[in-house]
Parts: structure tokens; C-alpha cells; sequence
């Protein structure tokens, strides 16, 4: 097993949690609060918790954080906020178009998870995890494709007003199009303050996904100025998802790790979530989508060279 530790001076002086054994423990945001039955075809609302408990099983130096609910008005800086009362409220639809009031509970939590996450980025200098989904298909004032808000853009537009970010990144490897992130950006006029990047035709085929991933370290040049990075892991472009398509299990492996290979490169924190993914196996579960999130998990700690990956995994991975 090849860990690429790419700079590892600058990483003992920015780490001050390392353990003993010189590993950085990862930190993660998760509480079992983000978690609902979202009654819907999308396994988004549920998969938290199972995305968690599948990396547990990768015996990695996890670091489990309770991540800070947002209020309504948190959720302003970039939703039209009769919008945010209707849908917290459940008088309005949520992404997966019903307004149960477990989903709306949850908002909060998930949303809360992905600017928890990137304010540990920012001040560990490396990354964090936010274990949720469901953020790029909605826009300022409305929710659609299984997304009600938009963690993404209330995280960036939070640090932004903050004055804790003056330039954030939004990477999005979902296989769609984040929609409602650039209908934010728009309407709130932030194109200068958040360069966000989601490809759309250009590659999306099978015999393009080895362009794809020669393009990647290009595609992060773009980002070079930002502060942090905002990245959804998606695993729905998979070949075998029913809403994606053309990236097998190894090639979103190695998606990830030039990602995160990159990132570390250019010395910009990454705060990263999980998007879609709607594969199912034989017994009604999502082990193929929960496959695809722990190489995100195992791609993130080869490139910073955090932590030793269990021996098992590692053979696992170098027979594949
Ligand atoms: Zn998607």
C-alpha cells in the first residue's frame, strides 16, 4: 500500500491532535438527529447513520463531533426565509415533496453538519466530514430532487459573512448538475465570492471517465484561491446507479484520491459531504452505495497520509 503523505512537516505543525502513533484522528460530524425516514426512494435522509456505522467497520482513528443545529435565521443568509419558516413548519413540501415533519427535523442537523464540518477545515488547515446529502437542487426559494436546503451555499454564504472565508469553493462530483447551488449564487450575487464547479456533459460517459480523471488536477487550479473547498463526494455517477452512470466502484476510488491529492497540493482545506447515490442490493439495502462512500473515506486518509489503513482493507484494495 502506496500512502502518499504529501507534506508531512507542514501536517506535524498543523496537527496538534495527532495521536501517540502520529495518526490524526478524522474528524467526523454526525448525530443521530440528522437521520429521518424521508418516505421516498431517495435512502439520502437515512444514510448518516449507515454511512457511519459502514466506516466504523474500517477501523480508522474516526473522531466523532455533534454538529450545531442551525436556527431559521442561519438558514437566511441564503434562503428566502418565508421559504425556511414554511418548510421548518412543514406547511411547505421538502425535497422529496411530502412535508413530513421527521425531515424537517432533521434540516437543521444535516445542514448544521456541513458548517460544522468546514469550520473544522478551516481551522485544522486539512479537512473534516459531513455524512449527509441532499443540498444542490435547492435553490433560494424552492426544494426539489430529494434536496430542501442548501448546505452548501448557507455554509459558504455563513463563512462569507463571517469574514471566516473571503473565497469558497463548491466542488460538486454528484452525477447531476447542482441546479440550486448556482440558482443561490445567482440570485445573491456571490459569483465572485464562491467559484462552484459541477461538470455537465462534457465527460458523463463511460469512455470519457479516464478524461474525467486526467482533467481533475486541472479543474482544481480553478479553485486555487479559495479558502476551502466545499466538495460532494457523489456517489450516484456510478455505471450501475439507476439515476447515473458511467464511473465504475475503482475509477470513483480514484476520483476521490486525485481530489483530495490536489487539494492537499494547493493547501486548501476540504470539507466534504456525501450527494447521491441510489443503488440498492439484493436484500433492499445500499451496501453498493456505502461501498463507494468508504473508499471516499479510505481515498481521503491515502492522501493526507492521516492515518494507517487496517492491513485487511489494504489488501482488499490492492487485489481490486
Ligand atoms: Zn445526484
Amino acid at each position: 500500500m502506496n500512502i502518499t503523505a504529501y507534506s508531512t512537516n507542514k501536517q506535524e505543525t498543523r496537527c496538534p491532535a495527532r495521536t501517540a502513533a502520529g495518526e490524526m484522528p478524522i474528524p467526523v460530524f454526525y448525530s443521530p438527529a440528522m437521520v429521518a425516514n424521508s418516505e421516498s426512494f431517495s435512502p439520502s435522509a437515512g444514510k448518516p447513520a449507515l454511512a457511519v456505522e459502514s466506516w466504523q467497520f474500517l477501523g480508522l482513528p474516526l473522531e466523532f463531533h455533534t454538529p450545531q443545529p442551525l436556527s431559521a435565521e442561519q438558514f437566511g443568509v441564503a434562503h428566502d426565509p418565508d421559504f425556511v419558516t414554511d418548510v421548518l413548519s412543514c406547511r411547505s413540501a421538502n425535497g422529496f415533496g411530502n412535508k413530513s415533519p421527521a425531515v424537517a427535523a432533521a434540516l437543521p442537523w444535516t445542514n448544521g453538519a456541513m458548517l460544522s464540518a468546514a469550520r473544522e477545515a478551516l481551522k485544522n488547515k486539512i479537512g473534516a466530514i459531513a455524512p449527509c446529502s441532499g443540498f444542490h437542487h435547492a435553490g433560494y426559494d424552492f426544494a426539489g430532487g430529494y434536496c430542501t436546503f442548501n448546505g452548501l451555499m448557507v455554509t459558504a454564504a455563513a463563512l462569507l459573512a463571517e469574514g471566516k472565508a473571503s473565497k469558497v469553493g463548491i466542488l460538486d462530483f454528484d452525477q447531476h448538475w447542482g441546479n440550486g447551488t448556482q440558482d443561490i449564487i445567482d440570485r445573491l450575487n456571490l459569483g465572485k465570492e464562491v467559484m462552484h464547479y459541477s461538470p455537465k456533459s462534457e465527460f458523463s460517459r463511460p469512455a470519457r471517465a479516464e478524461a474525467f480523471l486526467a482533467a481533475i488536477p486541472k479543474i482544481l487550479e480553478r479553485f486555487a484561491d479559495c479558502d476551502l473547498m466545499l466538495y460532494q463526494a457523489g456517489a450516484d455517477p456510478h455505471i450501475d446507479d439507476p439515476l447515473g452512470g458511467w464511473l465504475s466502484t475503482d475509477q470513483l476510488y480514484r476520483r476521490d484520491r486525485v481530489v483530495f491529492e490536489g487539494l492537499s497540493r494547493l493547501d486548501i482545506p476540504v470539507a466534504w459531504n456525501l450527494a447521491g447515490g441510489y443503488q440498492f442490493d439484493e436484500a433492499g439495502g445500499i451496501r453498493p452505495v456505502l461501498d463507494i462512500h468508504d473508499n471516499t473515506l479510505v481515498a481521503f486518509v491515502e492522501a493526507y497520509g492521516h492515518a494507517s489503513l487496517p492491513g485487511e482493507y489494504a489488501q482488499r484494495r490492492e487485489a481490486a
